[in-house]
């Protein structure tokens, strides 16, 4: 028996790594983590009995508890909450499926408890990626990746060497403005922007695709996860989400592993790895398919891209700073209180009055984070 925590278990991610345990005999829900969502965590606790849920809000810990006080089952809260269930006794591995970089502490607790990790999570490891992957190392705990591109290079490295990697091919699907200009983007909704066109994911990831700052987020979390730096790292745009990324070895020969966009797939390939087990679902139909088509991605239109880059490759503290004015940017964009080019204007700004600090602890990106927030507060 695998037994597995979640935290994220309401969203996209989190109910889909349900899924996968619901079809797998030898794995086993053993913890559970929300925001605020009871009646669904309510559901969650009477199908797969965890032994410790954590709630972010008190007050809907308060409420859950009332709901379930006939079940044996232990409720948490704020961060103190979600630090116990990375860190509960009882599992052998933390799906990190929370979105943002709220998810740094509880990832780090749970390496420091000797747990693997299952990361859907890309924030934690694009702002303290350099902690995370000593400490994993240190403790000697898997870090296997959700994220479909990633899962994508994971799968074809398989059995390879790290050091005859030429070049990781990240593909793209474009998002739901691909051909779009600048001028076309100036009226663009956030409903429109909701659209995407080959997955279904939540709102903030959604968003991210739309203004490719996902992408730039992948291109980070890779350099970590890979050890390849970032001049070694390639976007490619392959609109029908069919080929989910490549790897380039130093003979020329390039690996590639496509499928129907699924997130169970890279779920499952995580929580059973080294095994491939069966998955339900649809399969790929060469005949029905017909082709797949490739583009360069357009960074001048589409800045989420080379604003990733440029504060990868200043480093250290900016990539923190690109990140937090994104999260505070797509959370005003979700409340229709910015319009979609706001979310460049203020990550551009943010990191352009940012002097990146060397090597940051944790402490000092939370509070690199914090200031962040404070100064587009006090100007959008
Ligand atoms: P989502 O919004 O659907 O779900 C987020 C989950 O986190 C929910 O369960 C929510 O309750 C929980 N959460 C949020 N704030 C919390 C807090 N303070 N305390 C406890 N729980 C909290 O998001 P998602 O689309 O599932 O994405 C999750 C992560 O996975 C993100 O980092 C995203 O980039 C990454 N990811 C998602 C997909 C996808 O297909 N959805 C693909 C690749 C990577
Ligand atoms: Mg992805």
């Amino acid at each position: 028996m695998k037994k597995v925590a979640v935290l994220g278990s309401t969203g996209s991610i989190g109910t889909q790594t349900l899924d996968v345990v619901r079809a797998n005999d030898d794995l086993e829900v053993v913890g559970l983590a929300a925001g605020s969502n009871v009646e669904m965590l309510e559901k969650q606790i009477r199908e797969f009995h965890p032994r410790l849920v954590a709630v972010w809000k008190e007050e809907a810990a308060r409420d859950l508890a009332v709901r379930v006080q006939d079940l044996d089952v232990k409720i948490v809260s704020q961060m103190g909450g979600l630090i116990e269930l990375a860190r509960m006794e009882e599992s052998d591995i933390l799906v990190t499926a929370i979105v943002g970089m709220i998810g740094i502490r509880p990832t780090m607790e749970a390496i420091l408890a000797g747990k693997d990790i299952a990361l859907a999570n890309k924030e934690t490891l694009v702002t303290a990626g350099h902690l995370i992957m000593p400490l994993a190392k240190q403790f000697g705990v898997q870090i296997l990746p959700v994220d479909s591109e990633h899962s994508a290079i994971f799968q074809a490295l398989h059995g390879e060497k790290r050091e005859q990697i030429h070049k990781l091919l990240i593909t793209a699907s474009g998002g739901p403005f691909r051909g779009k200009k600048t001028a076309d983007l100036e009226k663009v909704t956030l409903e429109d922007t909701l659209k995407h066109p080959n997955w279904v994911m939540g709102q903030k990831i959604t968003v991210d695709s739309a203004t490719l700052v996902n992408k730039g987020l992948e291109v980070m979390e890779a350099r970590w996860l890979f050890d390849v730096d970032l001049d070694h790292i390639q976007v490619v745009v392959q609109p029908q989400s069919i080929i989910h990324s490549m790897v380039e070895f130093e003979d020329g020969a390039v690996m590639a592993q496509l499928g129907t966009p699924d997130m169970r797939l890279p779920i499952q390939y995580a929580l059973c790895y080294p095994d491939r087990r069966f998955l339900k679902g649809d399969r790929l139909d060469f005949h029905m398919l017909k082709q797949i088509t490739f583009e360069e991605p357009d960074r001048k239109t589409f800045k989420g891209l080379p604003m990733a880059v440029e504060a990868a490759r200043a480093g250290g503290s900016m990539p923190t700073v690109f990140n937090a004015a994104n999260e505070l940017a797509v959370r005003k964009f979700l409340q229709k209180k910015i319009s979609f080019l706001d979310i460049y204007e203020i990550i551009g700004q943010s990191m352009s009055r940012h002097t990146a600090v060397k090597d940051p602890d944790l402490d000092q990106i939370l509070e690199i984070e914090k200031e962040t927030y404070r100064w587009i507060e006090s100007r959008w």
